[in-house]
């Protein structure tokens, strides 16, 4: 890949661990200068200290006060954005739709897609400020593939396409791309919390979970974080330039989820 990213300001949500923390590495390795939010204090911290380069603040996505105090913060040090990586997303329940509370229905919404929301808005006249960029959109096979047990999830990933189509189509004049990345099976922290309790809801044991999801996986294996990482640089570098409202799944082809 070409050095295009070198200088490019990027904003990186909860980007103090897991695809987030590979997306801040990336990028940072690429020269580009990054700011990254996220939602635990501590996690932030071990973070900057790893990375002082980087700026951070300690932000709910799914907070409107709090993304719109980032955005100022962003602005005052940048003036403009290159690129937003919306990449904050909780898992949510998983449970039976019957057993469903509203309150883990809506507090999944809040964060995967009024999150996204939030973060989009304000990120758009700091890219028009900067003739143009990218915006890329963490979601997830299971936005292509109904997922039993996670409807709060399933519902939030799928309903992120549809914002990546529309705004790829209100934004495309201004020079702005948006693409959404489709991880699937990613080793981590997450995917050991998935596995537990997809294991304690079906009374199975985890070993036996774990193998029915690789078993899903055309290539037979999980994706490592830097794998989605390298994803996102692609969209937002010049080789993605023409590459806009695209759903692109990065997970070994999840054939389908249980
Ligand atoms: P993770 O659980 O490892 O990390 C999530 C980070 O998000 C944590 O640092 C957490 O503190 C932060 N966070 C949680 N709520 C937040 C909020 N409201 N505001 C700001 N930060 C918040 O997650 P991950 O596995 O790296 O997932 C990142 C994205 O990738 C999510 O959108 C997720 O849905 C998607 N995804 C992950 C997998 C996977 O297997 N790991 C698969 C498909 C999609």
């Amino acid at each position: 890949m070409s050095d295009s990213l070198r200088g490019q300001r990027v904003l990186i949500t909860a980007g103090a661990s897991g695809i987030g923390l590979a997306t801040v590495r990336r990028f940072l390795q690429a020269g580009a200068e990054v700011h990254f939010c996220d939602i635990d204090a501590e996690a932030v911290q071990a973070v900057r200290r790893a990375h002082p380069q980087a700026s951070a603040s300690v932000t709910d996505v799914a907070d409107e006060a709090q993304v719109l105090a980032m955005f100022e913060q962003v602005a005052a040090r940048w003036g403009a954005l290159d690129a937003l990586v919306n990449n904050a997303g909780v898992a949510g329940p998983t449970c039976r739709l019957e057993d469903m509370t509203l309150q883990a229905w809506q507090a999944t919404l809040d964060v995967n897609l009024t999150g996204v929301f939030l973060c989009a808005r304000s990120a758009v006249p700091l890219l028009r400020a900067a003739g143009g960029g990218a915006i890329v959109n963490i979601s997830s096979v299971a936005g292509r593939l109904g997922f039993s047990l996670r409807s709060p999830y399933s519902a939030s990933k799928f309903g992120l396409t549809g914002l990546t189509q529309t705004w790829a189509m209100e934004l495309g004049p201004a020079d702005i791309r948006v693409n959404a990345v489709l991880p699937g099976l990613v080793a981590g922290d997450r995917a050991e919390r998935v596995i537990s309790a997809r294991a304690s809801a079906g009374g199975l044991p985890p070993e036996q979970v774990r193998a029915s999801l690789v078993e899903k996986v055309s290539l037979r294996r999980m994706t490592q974080p830097e794998d989605i990482a390298n994803q996102v640089a692609y969209l937002c570098s010049a080789e993605g330039a023409i590459i806009s409202g695209q759903c692109i799944s990065v997970c070994g082809n999840v054939e389908y989820l249980g």
